[in-house]
């Protein structure tokens, strides 16, 4: 059986390694670099990733997107039974809610809920909401299912596939207690099964390491690294550390400026009252609709400590994304 050697490959630095190492070892023939867009990338990294990687590796690199289209069919179908006068009850049984439906609300929901072909967006839209550090389904929904579906469809065609996943231990405090805190062992390697196999080879490298192989493959780094970003992934990632966040801000604010925008169609497609912001307070501080973006940027121009700081506690300390497979980095 014939093994294909699929990569993950974000545009960050440690996916970049990662596909350098599995081209050196096996060799261009046998690696497929596959690209999770989620819609909220910075520009610099679609160019990265499906420019420059291609042409300076002379490799073909596909895209995976998330589709939504029949999650959006469901809701509009039950919003229609909302607006005509049904109750909630009728629709999802004997489920709490904390807030609730009214056919006004559905009525304003149904004309803002249409697939836009932007992953995040469309995953946002159909959710009512924005993911957060604790239940960050964007992950799952944006780029664990996408990139299994693609490596299904090889193994479909009678090979065996290897996924490596650029995934470093020493990635941040976050990630090693996620790793290692609970005392399980976090493998190298792993038989899935079903002629699934993931390979996690640099799980132990330093970042020096990574810039390392970049430079002995003559390779360029993101050139977001060079613009003050540490970690490069959504633009910016709902696990954006202040400073990351400040910097985003003052380079980048038509991104900060699309997430605002965001907010407010997102706001038009939930329960009436219900939060919408794409950073989650802490319970302490949740202003619900008030808790913009803009609003945690002004803070991200704050010194730390005081109330703001309490309010804000999830955001203090860069974290990388929670998905043990490091598809966000
Ligand atoms: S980079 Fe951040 S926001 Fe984007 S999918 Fe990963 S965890 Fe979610």
């Amino acid at each position: 059986m014939s093994i294909v050697h699929v990569v993950s490959m974000s545009g960050g630095k440690d996916s970049t390694a990662t596909l350098l190492l599995a081209i050196e070892l096996h060799g261009r023939e046998n690696v497929r670099a596959v690209f999770a867009d989620t819609g909220n990338e910075h520009e610099s990294t679609y160019e990265y990733a499906l420019d420059y990687i291609p042409s300076a590796l002379d490799i073909r690199v596909d895209v995976v997107k998330a589709n939504f289209a029949e999650e959006f069919a469901t809701k509009r179908k039950n919003l229609e039974r909302i607006a005509a006068g049904e109750p909630e009850s009728a629709i999802y049984g004997k489920r709490q809610f904390k807030y609730h439906w009214t056919p006004e609300a559905a009525r304003r929901a149904l004309k803002v809920l249409h697939p836009t072909g932007i992953p995040y967006l469309d995953l946002c839209l159909v959710r009512g909401g924005f993911p957060s550090r604790k239940r960050q389904y964007c992950t799952e929904y944006l780029k664990t299912k996408p990139l299994t579906e693609y490596a299904l469809e090889v193994i479909d065609t009678g090979a065996a596939v290897w996924s490596w996943q650029g995934v470093r231990i020493d990635e941040s405090d976050y990630r090693r207690e996620q790793l290692q805190g609970t005392g399980a062992c976090v493998k190298s390697f792993e038989v899935v099964g079903g002629g699934l196999f993931i390979h996690r080879p640099i799980l132990r490298w330093k970042a020096e390491d990574v810039f390392e192989a970049h430079r002995v493959a003559g390779i360029l780094p993101n050139p977001l690294y060079r613009q003050g970003m540490t970690r490069v992934g959504c633009m910016p990632c709902i696990n954006c550390g202040k400073d990351d966040l400040r910097e985003i801000a003052a380079r980048f604010p038509e991104h900060i400026e699309r997430i605002a925008e965001w907010e407010r169609l997102i706001s038009q497609a939930c329960r009436p009252r219900s939060p919408v912001s794409f950073f989650h307070m802490g319970t302490k501080g949740h202003q619900g609709q008030d808790s913009t973006i803009w609003n945690v940027v002004e803070w991200s121009k704050t010194s730390r400590g005081g109330k703001q700081y309490d309010m804000l506690a999830e955001l203090i300390e860069p974290a990388a994304c929670s998905s043990a497979y490091g598809l966000c980095e």
